[in-house]
């Protein structure tokens, strides 16, 4: 098989003109018969490294894939573009399995998918031995790891097929990037004889939003409806309420939003995803429990509300944007009460003394992240131990605007619009000083809201009655805004010299603050404008079709509008039919010949039979 057999393959059947970052050498190696681990971000195209060579060997392709779910999109998306694709699962009936049988012994099937307990299912590997197999493909292999987030037992009984098949190909896929992980799937898959391939984890296409959470319901509206309108989305909160909430307030700005919640019956769960998954410009309002297995390439937003436990969780999460390689969008808004809540929340879980700490330090390293005024690629990147060095080539080709500082990636809120740093050494000092004499004058520890208030000389019933207006630090600070007060505590909560203590978030200086107070050190914070975000907004994409001329943008509107009607007749989401990258290059480039369809990316040679007159009969009209 040489290079250019299969970059045939690729366009004929799959509609691509170049493969992407390691697909070529992943896909020579299995196709020489030599076994794989591919460690690739999500959307970085993983599944074509076994699907194509299950097209160019011999013998059907086994797929193990977790995701039962996603079986039935992916095989409708396969049968799209011609190749001969088939599930065995659990739904199916008796004929139906007892045709994908037959058609996999007669080798009449490029592709089987199958789940992981399937193996164990009396007659399956006997099924298997009488066909002749092209490879195995291990989807999602992070599933094997005992120690990992999503273990799965019946991944252990995948080693087996070594031994049973020694001269089949394994190919291990995963978008899990820890060194253990890695590991884990080598040795327990018994892929000591792999090549290796560990693609770099950036995700160039998302750009990084983080902002200080204010009135956070406008906020959402303000981002979705300025900068999204129409787009598919995901909003995490973290609490059911929450999400309910949420949902509502979108509903009520006019967006489309569906909730999803592990409380909801599972019946109103399922049409909430599906609706989500077939239907454009639906924004799902969920709980963590909303994404496994979600892979829905279009996204184009993924927003925080509340803050996330971990980097890994945040980065888990806002991965589920642009897997298309489109521009999209990770926000997020975040203020002192969420740092108060997770705080207390891990102080009153029931996990031991290590848990809590544990808990603690992935909550710190989050407001690492969040109050970090380096470039936040750079920061996850350097924090999922890739190195600093690296060149953000990718991510300076999607931005428009050059990159501000030094080895910036141009795609993400710092680098884009440069937060201004003020010295908040004198009014730290002041907080710092305040929370000490209340302590030490009146006995008596307070939340952030009471010190403010000292600071600030307002005036209440329970300022005189603590006789709180005569501290030495009442009224001090009445040059800044409570919420710039409230910024100030979260930035020191955030950098250590604070913790939040109790059911209360009573606040309590830390060793750490000492040399502040002692004027030893500066403290130096973000500047928060409240408008701060409008100049990251003027660039940001707003949506697919955006930077599409008028004409553009109608004929876009009108493939999509024919899209959506050709996946309902067929019951599949519409990025099964085409993805939106097609439809925009349709729209730009406006084919008016077969030929020149097929130079449109993601149409085949099967594709192009099937939709071809449909698709030039709206470019011409
Ligand atoms: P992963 O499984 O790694 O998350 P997928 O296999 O779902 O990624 O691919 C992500 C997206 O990239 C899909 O929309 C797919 O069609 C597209 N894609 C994959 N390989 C290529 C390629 N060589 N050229 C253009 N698009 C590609
Ligand atoms: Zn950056």
């Amino acid at each position: 098989m040489t290079a250019v057999e299969a970059r045939a393959v690729l366009a004929d059947v799959f509609g691509y003109h170049s493969f992407r970052g390691d697909q070529e050498a992943i896909v020579q190696q299995v196709i020489g018969g030599g076994d794989a681990v591919v460690l690739m971000p999500t959307g970085g195209g993983k599944s074509l490294c076994y699907q194509l060579p299950a097209l160019v060997r011999e013998g059907t392709g086994v797929v193990l894939s977790p995701l039962v779910a996603l079986m039935h999109d992916q095989v409708a998306a396969l049968r799209l573009a011609g190749v001969r694709a088939a599930a065995i699962n659990s739904t199916m009936s008796v004929e139906d399995r007892a045709a994908t049988e037959r058609a996999y012994l007669a080798g009449e099937l490029d592709l089987l998918y199958l789940a992981p307990e399937r193996l164990a299912a009396p007659g399956t590997i006997e099924l298997l031995r009488k066909g002749r197999i092209a490879l195995f493909a291990i989807d999602e292999a992070h599933c094997v790891s005992q120690w990992g987030h999503d273990f799965r037992p019946d991944y252990l009984r995948l080693g087996a097929l070594a031994a049973e098949w020694p001269d089949v190909p394994r190919i291990a896929l995963t978008a899990t990037a820890t060194p253990a992980t890695h590991r884990e799937i080598t040795e327990r898959l018994h892929l000591e004889q792999a090549r290796h391939f560990v693609s770099s984890f950036d995700r160039p296409n998302i750009r990084y939003r983080i902002e200080p959470k204010g009135q956070v319901r406008q906020q959402l509206v303000r981002f979705i409806r300025d900068e999204h309108a129409g787009d598919a989305g995901i909003v995490y909160a973290l609490s059911r309420k929450r999400v309910e909430q949420a949902a509502a307030w979108l509903r009520e700005a006019g967006i489309d939003a569906v909730a999803y919640h592990a409380g909801m019956p599972a019946a109103e769960r399922l049409s909430a995803q599906t609706r989500f998954l077939q239907e454009e410009g639906v924004v799902v309002v969920a709980t963590i429990a909303f994404g496994m297995g979600i892979d829905k390439p279009n996204v184009r937003f993924v927003a925080h509300i509340d803050l996330p436990k971990s980097v890994e969780g945040y980065y888990q999460e806002t991965g589920r944007a642009g897997r298309d390689g489109e521009p999209a969008q990770a926000w997020m808004a975040y203020g002192l009460a969420d740092v108060v809540q997770q705080r207390q929340f891990i102080e009153g879980s029931d996990g031991d003394a290590a848990a809590k700490r544990n808990q603690l330090a992935h909550l710190q390293h989050m407001l690492a992240l969040c109050e970090t005024t380096q470039c936040r690629r750079r920061f996850l990147l350097n924090y999922f131990g890739e190195g600093s060095s690296r060149p953000a080539a990718a991510a300076q080709q999607i931005a428009a605007s050059p990159p501000e500082g030094v080895g910036g990636c141009a795609n993400c809120d710092v680098c884009l619009d440069p937060p201004k740093l003020w010295d908040a050494t004198t009014p730290a000092q002041k907080m710092l000083s305040t929370i000490l004499r209340t302590g030490k004058e009146r006995g008596r520890t307070f939340a952030a809201g009471q010190h403010i208030d000292v600071l600030r000389g307002t005036d209440s019933e329970r300022v005189r009655q603590l006789r709180l207006n005569e501290l030495s630090t009442w009224g001090i600070g009445d040059d800044l805004s409570v919420q710039q007060w409230r910024g100030l505590v979260r930035h020191l909560l955030a950098t250590g010299l604070l913790e939040s203590q109790g059911e209360w978030g009573v606040l309590v200086p830390t060793e750490a603050a000492k040399p502040v107070l002692r004027g030893e050190q500066q403290v130096m914070m973000r500047e928060e404008v409240a408008t701060r975000s409008g100049a990251t907004r003027s660039s940001a994409k707003k949506n697919a079709a955006a930077d599409l001329s008028d004409e553009q943008q109608q004929l876009f509107e009108t493939l999509r509008e024919w899209r959506l009607d050709e996946a309902r007749t067929q019951g599949v989401p519409p990025y099964v039919v085409f993805g939106d990258v097609t439809l925009r290059a349709l729209a730009v480039h406006r084919p008016t010949t077969p030929e020149r369809l097929l130079e449109i990316t993601g149409i085949g040679q099967a594709k192009l039979e099937r939709y071809g007159d449909a698709v030039l009969a709206l470019i011409v009209s």
